[in-house]
């Protein structure tokens, strides 16, 4: 079988591999679909912290069952897709029900070898079944439930308005969750073409652009004077992340999606006086991608206005650099094994 190695930072390798065997507590995977991702891409260009090479990337995944290894409810050669954070059942977090954040996490294709690959071994308990979606769809389910598990942690309420700061791809999943929670969205970026795509194929009523725009006056406008209850980054950036704050209401909830290295720094009267709440939201759980998936069936998301770009799996060592400039307007580029 073949599998695509980055090898070191800036190096793909399309090279063959033994197909692995069948372990136990392992069910085996025919890859079909991989989404290509923001951690896929830092990781090649050398700007992921703590990534070990040589790695083979990939984790919004959908295939084949090929050896379901007697996974309960799983029959051989259905389709399906996976939660790609091996977690360890032991610690705090999965004792507490939240292996999405697990002490000893174990993300595929990050901290394991992931799905650039025709062959993929996956934990039994990582299985989702994919019935009724198509391979494109099953793959775009892992992105949208980070977006799914952020509205979730933040307990968007109908009718509040919900500020998302950075319209990449989990922003935009970000709003579908929000739409679907019922609350008035403001989408706010520096981007204009990613301004547009919310405004044009998501519907976004309000967009701001941080560049050239005086942002607290126009929320203010749009919010009739309350500002957003709910705000999340969805940047990464530690300006956008500092700046975030005086974007919140009195009683506001601020939910970090996006990560960065450094640390934040914020007024604490004016922090205190809000009575606000600071939360991160890591990964997603079961419960997040069942969402998803439900709502895909339900036509509530249309994962198709994602995808960018295609190519074929032995052609990705050639386009994969080109993805990392904005110039080409990548929203999700979807690899077809
Ligand atoms: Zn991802
Ligand atoms: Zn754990």
């Amino acid at each position: 079988m073949h599998a695509i190695v980055c090898e070191e930072p800036g190096r793909l390798v399309f090279k063959e591999q033994a197909k692995p065997e069948v372990k136990e507590g392992y069910a085996q995977i025919r890859i079909r679909r991989i989404g290509v991702c923001g951690t896929d891409l830092h990781a090649f260009e050398g700007t992921q912290p703590y990534f070990t090479y040589p790695r083979i990337l990939g984790h919004e995944l959908s295939g084949e069952l090929v050896e379901p290894n007697g996974a309960p409810g799983f029959e051989k050669g259905e389709i399906v897709t996976i939660i790609p954070y091996f977690n360890c059942g032991v610690c705090i977090a999965c004792r507490w029900g939240k292996p999405n954040c697990c002490a000893q996490i174990n993300v595929c294709g990050v901290h394991v070898d992931g799905g650039m690959t025709e062959y993929l071994n996956v934990p039994i308990h990582s299985l989702v079944h994919g019935d009724g979606l198509s391979y494109d769809e099953l793959a775009l389910v892992e992105p949208l439930a980070i977006g799914a598990h952020s509205i979730r942690r933040a307990n968007v309420k109908s009718g509040e308005f919900v500020l998302v700061i950075g319209a990449g791809p989990i922003g935009l999943g970000i709003m579908e969750f929000a739409h679907i929670a019922g609350a008035k969205i403001i989408a706010m970026d520096l981007n204009t073409k990613r301004l547009e795509f919310c405004r044009d194929r998501l519907n976004i009523d309000h967009i701001i652009n941080v560049s050239t725009e005086d942002v607290p006056e126009r929320l203010a406008t749009i919010t009739k004077g309350d500002m957003p209850t709910v705000v999340i980054d969805a940047t990464g950036s530690l300006k956008a992340i500092n700046g975030g704050f005086q974007y919140m209401a009195h009683g506001a909830r601020y939910i970090l999606v996006g990560l960065q290295k450094g640390d934040i720094t914020l007024s604490h009267p004016e922090f205190h006086k809000r009575e606000a709440t600071l939360m991160s939201s890591r990964n997603a759980t079961r419960e997040d991608f069942e969402h998803v998936i439900a709502s895909m069936k339900k036509g509530l998301v249309q994962p198709s206005n994602y995808i960018t770009h295609r190519v074929q799996f032995d052609k990705v060592t050639n386009e994969f650099k080109s993805w990392l400039d904005p110039a080409n307007g990548v929203i999700k580029a979807m690899i077809e094994v």
